[in-house]
């Protein structure tokens, strides 16, 4: 995801502390701890700055091959159903004067332009040429720099930070929080997608059918969370946690004899069935079913991915 590389090179935080925890996995070199200090799963040694950097400039390259963005541009319908939801809920909790929105690793620009097409103010951080370029050509605001204190104070305030995909790659995410709570307005909200790893369907998947954790990709995943370790983060970091749900489970088709990991063929079927349970749906003008019915799964700690809204306290 272009999301990944934004914050890899965010400023250490001053007050490192000790990682420790016991290890529950171990992964091309790397352990993956349930870290104390820190109240979530991730990865040790934590790879560098300087390491992350050198690996996000080598995957420029393999990461903005056309195919992402043709591939985002043939779901668009899709992502603009889930992008809907969002900001349905934001502007079911916000006041109509409140639409000012910052988007954190904003990639090509899609989440933004379709809130832009419904009144929102939006800026974008995306330090990939390609991507701010194509952001710009959808007619956004981008900073093509990476977010670090030097930068936070120039950006201005917000009623709402988004950050899709961006945590589970981040050194220290509590920085992130931090300083993405200094850029909101009081009682302005926070919206986080992560994987949402070592869920119940991934637990029975290596117990029943002898899966390796393939969702553990260090060293670009770094951070583990679950919905639980998620709220606490937000909590300790000022956050009152408004509403969390998931997108769809599809790890299922794994458990019903679907392998489609490592195999992309598969895997792009597999996510046109989804995509056709979720259409459909919203065509039979049924969304609010499927928003209790995802709302329920992330009660159940499941769903591919994990999605909390928090305000500002
Ligand atoms: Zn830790």
């Amino acid at each position: 995801m272009f999301a990944l590389r934004v914050l890899a090179m965010m400023a250490e935080r001053k007050n490192w502390k000790e990682h420790n925890g016991t290890v529950i996995d171990t992964v091309k070199g790397f352990d993956v701890i349930e870290c104390e200090p820190c109240g979530f799963k991730h990865i040790i040694p934590i790879p560098s700055s300087e390491e992350l950097e050198e690996i996000y400039r080598d995957e420029y390259y393999s990461i903005e091959k056309p195919l992402y963005l043709e591939r985002y541009r043939e779901d668009l319908d899709w992502w603009n159903l889930t992008y809907s939801e969002r900001y349905d809920k934001f502007e079911e909790i916000l006041t109509p004067d409140r639409r000012r929105i910052l988007d954190i690793g904003s990639g090509p620009g899609f989440f933004l332009h379709h809130g832009k097409k419904r009144g929102w103010d939006g800026l974008g951080i995306e330090p990939s040429k390609q991507a701010e370029a194509h952001s710009r050509e959808l007619g956004l605001k981008i900073v093509d720099e990476f977010l670090s204190e030097d930068i936070v104070e120039g950006l201005g305030q917000f009623d709402v930070v988004h950050m899709s995909e961006v945590l589970e790659h981040i050194r220290e995410p509590s920085g992130i929080v931090e300083l993405s709570r200094r850029l909101l307005h009081p009682g302005g909200l926070l919206c986080i997608v992560v994987p949402n790893d070592y869920n119940p369907f991934q637990v029975a998947l290596r117990e029943a059918c002898s899966f390796d954790p393939w969702w553990v990709a260090p060293p670009h995943h770094i951070n583990y969370f679950s919905f639980d370790s998620l709220s606490r983060l937000l909590v300790k970091n000022g956050f009152d946690i408004v509403c969390h749900t998931t997108t769809f489970p599809i790890d299922m088709f794994l458990l019903m004899g679907d392998n489609y990991v490592g195999n992309d063929r598969l895997g792009r079927e597999c996510h046109k069935k989804r995509m056709n349970f979720e259409q459909n749906l919203a065509r039979a003008e049924k969304i609010e079913l499927k928003i209790e019915l995802y709302s329920a799964l992330a009660n159940l700690g499941l769903g591919r991915e994990i999605q909390i809204i928090a305000s500002k306290g």
